[in-house]
């Protein structure tokens, strides 16, 4: 278990590439509504670059925060279409999602590329979350455990006095919108693995998160074992009602 206590969740909603200026207001309008209070719970909205500024406003004096879905590894300078960490932090935001599977799938992001990416985040005092996970065909020929540690090495090896504010989500690929969860079993036994890993790297603290398939029927399953800190969630994020069960699990 890491630092956020036993009945504290981080909730983060990913809203990948969707959304409008309406459709986002109602959506933000009907979870504040129906979440009152937070309780000990974070919750946490990342959504596209262009919607940030609307949820700077929408989620002032609330206790929701929100975040970005990606960062530029440059500092500045002539990188067309690119956003820095400096200009996410400029405008207030706290958190960045890093490495989702769908950055490195679609976008080629590498391991060295992604855990530059993290760095960027940190050194501009925002909380990076890595995205880690295998693939369907990894899964298969049993490689799970190789490949999270070879994606996790390079973020490791920045060292645990500058990692103090990461958090790790672990999101099978196969799980992610595929309406397939990890089973809580099988998502407990990767943690491990994973916790294992920080604890030889000293960063036990580091908060874990699940992601794949996450919804309001499988949610308090999945936070009933000890290693999952939260979730990280795709699709049903997206759903006020469904979001908010997975609040309430
Ligand atoms: C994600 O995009 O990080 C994700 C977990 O998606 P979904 O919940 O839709 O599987």
């Amino acid at each position: 278990m890491s630092s956020l206590s036993s009945t504290s969740r981080l909730l983060m909603g990913n809203w990948k590439m969707n959304g409008s200026l309406a459709s986002n207001q109602a959506l933000v309008n009907a979870l504040l509504q129906g979440l009152g209070s937070t309780g000990s719970h974070q919750i946490v909205l990342c959504a596209p670059y262009v919607y940030l500024a609307q949820l700077q406003s929408l989620l002032a004096d609330t206790p929701v925060q929100w975040g970005a879905q990606d960062v530029s590894v440059h500092e500045s300078g002539a990188y067309t279409g690119e956003v820095s960490a400096a200009m996410l932090k400029d405008m207030g935001c706290q958190w960045v999602l890093v490495g989702h599977s769908e950055r490195r799938q679609y976008f080629g992001e590498t391991d060295a590329l992604i855990a530059q990416k993290v760095q960027q985040v940190l050194q501009h005092q925002m909380r990076p979350v890595l995205c880690i996970g295998e693939t369907q065909a990894q899964h298969d020929a049993g490689q799970t455990e190789q490949v999270l540690a070879h994606q996790l090495k390079a973020v490791l090896a920045l060292g645990a006095a500058q990692l103090s504010s990461l958090v790790i989500a672990y999101e099978p690929v196969w799980a992610i919108g595929s309406g397939r969860s990890a089973s809580p079993q099988y998502a407990q036994q990767v943690h491990e693995f994973i916790r294992q890993q920080l604890q030889q790297a000293g960063c036990q603290d580091i908060p874990l998160l699940y992601g794949g398939s996450v919804n309001g029927a499988n949610a308090s399953d999945l936070f009933a074992q000890p290693a999952i800190d939260g979730a990280l969630v795709g699709g049903a994020s997206l759903k006020a009602d469904e979001f908010l069960r997975i609040v309430a699990a």
